[in-house]
C-alpha cells in the first residue's frame, strides 16, 4: 500500500514553495532531500534551551548538550543495528567517513602489491579515496565490471576476489542505476578471502531497513542530509574492535587522552575519531529525522519508492526514445534515463519550468557512464513525499521536451 504522500508532503515548508510558478515537484531526493518542521524545530530548539560545547562542560547546560549529542548517538546506533554506539563515528557524511576508513585503516593496513576491490558502479566518493590510497601505497585498485542490466558482475567480482583484496568496497544501493546489491552475500565471498568490507551506505540508509549486522559488513558509511536530516550530517558505523585498532584520523582536541611534548594518547571510541568541536546540531536534527522515518517505517518507506519507481518506468518506457538504465524489478526509487540525443542538461532545463526538479550530469560515477555509453543521464529519484501525480507530471513535462526537439510522443 503507498503512504499518504500528501498528508506526509505537509510536513516539509519547502514543498509548500511553488517554482516558476508552479507547483514543485522535487525528484532529486537521491542528492538531498528536503527536511520536515520536526527536523527544523529541532534543531532551533537545541540552540534556544540546549547549546553549549560537548564533553568537556562542568555545568549542567553543557552535560544537556552532552546527553543530547550523546542521545543522537545511540539513536543512529539503533536504527542501523549497529554493533554498539561506540561503533557510530559522527562525520559529515558518507564522503568523510569513507575517508577516514582510506585514511586510518588503509593506511595501517594497505601496503605495496596489495589489492583493494571497488564496483563500476561506485560512487566518486567510494573510489577516489581508494585510488589515493593505493597510488600512496603502491597497492593495485581492481575495478568489478557491472552487467548489461546494470548489477554487479558476479563472476567478475568472483575473479577479483582470487587476488586476496585486503579491502573490498560497494555500494548498497546505486546512486545512478536503483540497483539493490546483494550486500550479505558479497560481504560473505569477501570475508572468506580474508577482506575487509566497506559498504557505501549513502542512497539505503534513507530508503529500507538497514541492519549491519545481519550485513555483516565491516565499515558502513550514510548521510543525514539524503535522509531529511541536517547539510553536513552523517557517520561512519564501524565494527567497534576495527575502530579500537585503528590509528586517529584527525589530530586535536577531544580526541586525546594525555598530550606530551612531543606525543600522544588517544581517547577512547568514538571519541578518538572526532577531533575538535563536533557538529552537535547535525546529531540533534539526524536524531530527529530518524524519529520521523521510524514514525511511518522504513518497510512502507521502501515499498512506496518501489511503487513510484515502477510508474515512473512504466511511463517514461512509453514515449518513444527513452531509455530507462538499471535492472527491472526489485530496485530502488532512482530511475535514470535519457531521451534520444537530447542532452540530460537540456531536460532537466525544460523540467524546471514546469517545477519538476531532477537531476542531470553524470551522477559521480563516472567511470559507470563510460560503461553505458552516455557521458550523463537525466534522474529522477524520489523519496516519502512524493506521489504518483509527481511521476504523471515527470512524464507530462518529458513529452513536451520531446516535442520541443523534434520527437513524437508514442
Ligand atoms: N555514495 C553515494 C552512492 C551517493 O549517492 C552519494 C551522494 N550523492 C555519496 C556517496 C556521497 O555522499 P555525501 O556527499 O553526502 O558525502
Amino acid at each position: 500500500m503507498m503512504l499518504d504522500a500528501a498528508r506526509l508532503r505537509a510536513d516539509f515548508p519547502l514543498l509548500e514553495r511553488q517554482e516558476h510558478g508552479r507547483r514543485l515537484v522535487y525528484l532529486d531526493n537521491a542528492a538531498t532531500t528536503q527536511k520536515p518542521e520536526a527536523v527544523l524545530s529541532a534543531i532551533a530548539d537545541y540552540y534556544r534551551t540546549t547549546n553549549a560545547n560537548v564533553h568537556r562542560g562542568a555545568y549542567a547546560l553543557a552535560i544537556r548538550a552532552t546527553e543530547a549529542y550523546e542521545a543522537a548517538r545511540a539513536k543512529l546506533a539503533a536504527f542501523v543495528n549497529a554493533w554498539a554506539p561506540e561503533g557510530v563515528v559522527f562525520t559529515r557524511g558518507t564522503t568523510e567517513s569513507i575517508n577516514l576508513v582510506a585514511g586510518s585503516y588503509g593506511r595501517a593496513h594497505v601496503g605495496r602489491g596489495d589489492t583493494v576491490v571497488v564496483t563500476a558502479m561506485d560512487h566518486h566518493s567510494n573510489l577516489v579515496p581508494w585510488q589515493i590510497l593505493c597510488q600512496e601505497r603502491g597497492a593495485t585498485l581492481r575495478m568489478v565490471e557491472i552487467t548489461e542490466d546494470g548489477r554487479i558482475d558476479l563472476s567478475d567480482f568472483g575473479t577479483a576476489l582470487e587476488r586476496r583484496p585486503k579491502l573490498v568496497a560497494f555500494p548498497y544501493v546505486s546512486n545512478a542505476l536503483g540497483t539493490v546489491n546483494p550486500v550479505a552475500q558479497l560481504a560473505k565471498l569477501a570475508h572468506a578471502v580474508g577482506a575487509v568490507v566497506v559498504v557505501d551506505g549513502a542512497q539505503s540508509t534513507p530508503h529500507l531497513r538497514v541492519d549491519v549486522q545481519a550485513l555483516d559488513c565491516d565499515f558502513y558509511a550514510l548521510s543525514g542530509h539524503k535522509m531529511l536530516g541536517p547539510m553536513g550530517s552523517g557517520a561512519l558505523v564501524a565494527k567497534p574492535e576495527l575502530l579500537e585498532a585503528m590509528p586517529p584520523y584527525h589530530g586535536g582536541g577531544e580526541m586525546i587522552s594525555r598530550v606530551f611534548d612531543d606525543h600522544s594518547t588517544y581517547n577512547k571510541i568514538p571519541h578518538k575519531f572526532e577531533a575538535g568541536t563536533p557538529n552537535v546540531e547535525a546529531a540533534v536534527g539526524l536524531a530527529a529525522a530518524i524519529g520521523y522515518l521510524e514514525k511511518i517505517g522504513l518497510e512502507r518507506i521502501a515499498e512506496h519508492e518501489q511503487a513510484l519507481a515502477q510508474a515512473a518506468i512504466e511511463q517514461l518506457t512509453q514515449i518513444d526514445g527513452v531509455t530507462v538504465y538499471g535492472p527491472r524489478g526489485h530496485r530502488a526509487g532512482v530511475v535514470s534515463f535519457t531521451y534520444g540525443d537530447i542532452h540530460p542538461h537540456d531536460i532537466a532545463t525544460i523540467l524546471d519550468q514546469d517545477g519538476v526538479c531532477i537531476r542531470a550530469g553524470h551522477h559521480c560515477t563516472q567511470p559507470l557512464m563510460r560503461r553505458l555509453n552516455v557521458p550523463a543521464t537525466a534522474r529522477a529519484s524520489f523519496y516519502l513525499y512524493n506521489e504518483l501525480g509527481d511521476v504523471a507530471a515527470l512524464a507530462g513535462s518529458l513529452v513536451k521536451a520531446g516535442a520541443l526537439f523534434g520527437y513524437v510522443p508514442a
